[in-house]
C-alpha cells in the first residue's frame, strides 16, 4: 500500500534508528541546526533542554556555538504560547493514565467547546462529565485535576482493582475502555459471500480498538497502517462457516452513526500511524485527523497533542505539569517519527492514538 512505500526509506525498527533517520532527514530538509535539536546518542539531552525556548534559548544561542546539541534553533522552533493545558501528576494517587488522555481530550474539546461538548455527551456519561468539567475549568471555578479526580472516583467506585488509588499503576486500556468502550456506532454481521446469506445485525461498532502486536504486521513482517488495520478489522474471516453451504463466513462491521472520536490502544508502538483516517457511514466518508498520542515507558504515560494545523505539543504530568512544550509543526513526512516520544530522554513508545472528527 502507498503508506508502506512512503515510509519505506526512513522508518526504522527501533527508537535509535528512528531518531537517526529523523536527524538525517531534518538535515536534508532544514539543515544541521534543526537536526541538532533532537536527541541522538546523548542520554542527557531530553526534556530539560527542550524547554529552552524564548528568552532562555536566545541567551544561550548568543553564548554558544551553533553546533551545540542542546540548544533549540530559533529559526525552526519559534517560541509558542497558547499550548494546550496539561494536568499535574498526582504523586499520591498515580494519575498518568488519566492525565495523558485527558490532556488530548481537553485539546480536542477546546477546538469548539459547544460542538465538542455535545459530541462528548454522545460518547459516554464519563466523557460527558469531562466536557462539563472542562467548561468549569475554563471558567476558572475548577481545575483540570478536579475534573480528572471526579471521573477517577466514578471509575474507582465501578472497579477499585482496575482503577486503584495510591502508588499503583492503572492500565491505559482500562481507562480507555471505561471512557469510550460502551458507545456503539454501528452493526456487526456475518455474511456468506458464496450464497449471500447475511445473519441478523447486532450492535457492534465500537470507536475504541485494541491493536495486538501480531495484528500490526503482515505475514511477511511489514507493518500495517492504522487505516489498513482498521479496514481489515472491519472485514475479516469470522472463523465460522455458513450453515447453508459450509463456506467460510466473513465478519463485517459497519458504522451507522458517526463516532466523534476513534481511539486505538496499542500493545506495541510499531504500527504506521496515519495522520488522517476515514470511516464510511452509510456510504459517506467521515474524516478524522490525528489529534494526540499517549506514550508509555518506564511505567509512566506522557502525551503529545497534535493540532489540526500540525502544531505538536508535548506534555508530561511530572515534568511539564500544566504546561505543554511546543515540539514543532508536523510536516507530512514527520508522521514517520510519531511512534516514539522524541522529546523524552527515555524510551517511550506510542500506547494510544486518538483521532477526532475533522468537521
Ligand atoms: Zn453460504
Amino acid at each position: 500500500m502507498y503508506d508502506g512505500e512512503l515510509v519505506g526509506e526512513l522508518r526504522g525498527v527501533n527508537r535509535r534508528e528512528v531518531i537517526a533517520a529523523y536527524r538525517a532527514y531534518q538535515i536534508k530538509v532544514h539543515g544541521e541546526s534543526v537536526a541538532a535539536n533532537w536527541p541522538v546518542n546523548d542520554p542527557g539531552i531530553g526534556i530539560g533542554s527542550w524547554k529552552l525556548v524564548g528568552e532562555d534559548a536566545k541567551r544561550l544561542n548568543n553564548k554558544r556555538k551553533a553546533s551545540d546539541d542542546d540548544v533549540p534553533s530559533q529559526k525552526s522552533n519559534k517560541p509558542r504560547t497558547g499550548g494546550p493545558p496539561g494536568l499535574r501528576w498526582d504523586p499520591t494517587d498515580y494519575s498518568c493514565a488519566y492525565d495523558s488522555l485527558l490532556t488530548i481530550l481537553r485539546a480536542i474539546w477546546r477546538v469548539d467547546s459547544a460542538k465538542w461538548g455535545h459530541r462528548f455527551g454522545s460518547v459516554s456519561r464519563h466523557v460527558k462529565t469531562l466536557a462539563n468539567g472542562f467548561e468549569r475549568a475554563l471558567e476558572g471555578v475548577r481545575s483540570l485535576e478536579d475534573v480528572r479526580d471526579e471521573v477517577r472516583r466514578a471509575f474507582w467506585i465501578l472497579d477499585s482493582v482496575k482503577f486503584p488509588k495510591g502508588h499503583a499503576y492503572t492500565s491505559l486500556g482500562d481507562v480507555s475502555d471505561a471512557l469510550f468502550g460502551d458507545a456503539n456506532w454501528g452493526v456487526h454481521v456475518h455474511k456468506c459471500f458464496r450464497c449471500g446469506i447475511v445473519d441478523h445485525e447486532i450492535a457492534g461498532f465500537r470507536a475504541l480498538k485494541y491493536i495486538a502486536v501480531d495484528e500490526a504486521r503482515t505475514t511477511a513482517g511489514s507493518l500495517f497502517s492504522i487505516s489498513e488495520w482498521f479496514n481489515r478489522y472491519n472485514l475479516r474471516v469470522s472463523g465460522n462457516n455458513c450453515a447453508n453451504c459450509g463456506h467460510a463466513l466473513m465478519r463485517i462491521k459497519k458504522a451507522t452513526k458517526v463516532p466523534p472520536l476513534l481511539v486505538f490502544v496499542l500493545s506495541s508502538p510499531e504500527v504506521i500511524i496515519n495522520r488522517e483516517l476515514s470511516v464510511l457511514v452509510e456510504d459517506v466518508a467521515a474524516k478524522y485527523y490525528l489529534s494526540g498520542v499517549v506514550y508509555s515507558g518506564k511505567k509512566h504515560f506522557t502525551s503529545r497533542v497534535i493540532k489540526r494545523n500540525g502544531d505538536m505539543w508535548y506534555n508530561d504530568g511530572i515534568e511539564t505539569g500544566r504546561e505543554s512544550v511546543f515540539e514543532g509543526v508536523m510536516q507530512s513526512e514527520d508522521i514517520q517519527f510519531i511512534n516514539y516520544c522524541l522529546t523524552d530522554e527515555t524510551t517511550r513508545g506510542a500506547a494510544a492514538i486518538v483521532y477526532a472528527l475533522a468537521e
